[in-house]
């Protein structure tokens, strides 16, 4: 699948409006691609460059994501397209006058340019107003794009001259898909996603080897509390605690327990259901056999009640330890 579908896929609506407005040559000169994080902005913003300079485009694939300008614009490296990111906390006015000197001169390459401002939001009250006169007499040529998770933070006179299109947060199974589309196997995006706020969060707890060794300990101790395994007490001495070693991490940690109890939830409600847990999914089916739902959500209720608690000052040692002799002594 080219990206033109996998883009299709995740943003029906953002992706339909751009590829009608460009096959009937009506695409606005400015757009505002709002959307929190991992929705797709970046990818479309490329996407929609590729499709001014792709050498072979068809009506069915805008940008053929192969030839040599697809490519120079996939890897940043295209003359006339440009970005303006932010330079530590703000896109400052510096950044700006160079931009400007850099356009003001003609298209490298052609008469065709796109300017991509990314996370728009962080412009300062100069840059943005620097950049208004810009907007309001556009080069014929230019297509600018403002990417931004934060709509509300950007100055009302730019927002006005730019047409909006949202970006929605990935359903699920989207999500999933667009990961395995990644490359993820399937067991690991299912997981991935439901604890990932985001792709760019998922794909780097993918390539983390902390992540696959935290997410092992959370299965051992699971079955360690119901199955024949390493004591659980043992196990949150020797093999938890080294793995989550602040709040954060337990957090997470306990956040990837109770997928394994979310599962068994709905495998007790409902015959379909595709576990996230797909590795487990055979042990979770014999524990509800002998777990009710109400064990289930009582266990849930637990490990929910230890996440409350991490935020105080409690030692995180005894309060896994106290998680585990809840859990047994039920
Ligand atoms: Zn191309």
């Amino acid at each position: 699948m080219g990206r033109q579908a996998d883009l299709l896929a995740m943003q029906p609506i953002a992706m339909q409006l751009f590829i009608k407005s460009i096959l009937t040559d009506r695409l606005a000169h400015g757009y505002l691609l709002e959307g929190a994080r991992g929705t797709g902005k970046k990818r479309t913003a490329k996407w929609l460059s590729q499709t001014r300079f792709c050498l072979e485009k068809s009506d069915d694939e805008l940008a053929c994501g192969t030839c040599n300008n697809c490519l120079r614009i996939e890897n940043d490296n295209h003359p006339d397209v440009h970005w303006l990111e932010p330079d530590g906390n703000s896109i400052k006015i510096d950044q700006v006058r160079e931009l400007k000197q850099e356009l003001s001169k003609r298209g490298m390459e052609s008469d065709r340019k796109v300017l991509i401002i990314d996370s728009a939001d962080k412009m300062t009250v100069q840059s943005a107003n620097s950049l208004l006169k810009f907007i309001e007499e556009p080069d014929g040529g230019m297509l600018i794009l403002f990417l931004t998770a934060s709509p509300q933070q950007i100055l009302p006179t730019i927002q006005s001259r730019l047409q909006p299109v949202s970006f929605r947060a990935l359903p699920f199974e989207a999500f999933v898909s667009d990961l395995i589309a990644q490359g993820i196997l399937e067991q690991k995006a299912r997981v991935l996603a439901s604890v990932a706020g985001n792709a760019e969060q998922a794909t780097t707890w993918n390539e983390d080897e902390w992540f696959a060794e935290a997410r092992n300990v959370t299965v051992k101790l699971y079955e360690g509390l119901h199955h024949q395994g390493v004591d659980p007490i043992l196990l949150i001495q020797e093999s938890w605690m080294p793995v989550f070693k602040d709040k954060t991490q337990l957090h997470l940690g306990l956040e990837l327990l109770l997928l394994l109890y979310r599962d068994r939830l709905h495998l007790s409600l409902n015959d379909d259901y595709r576990p996230i847990c797909m590795e487990q999914a055979s042990m979770l089916k014999q524990d509800i056999l002998r777990k009710s739902l109400t064990d289930t959500t009582a266990e849930m209720e637990i490990i929910l009640g230890a996440k409350r608690k991490l935020d105080s000052n409690m030692n995180t040692q005894l309060l896994m330890e106290q998680l585990v002799l809840k859990i047994q002594g039920r």
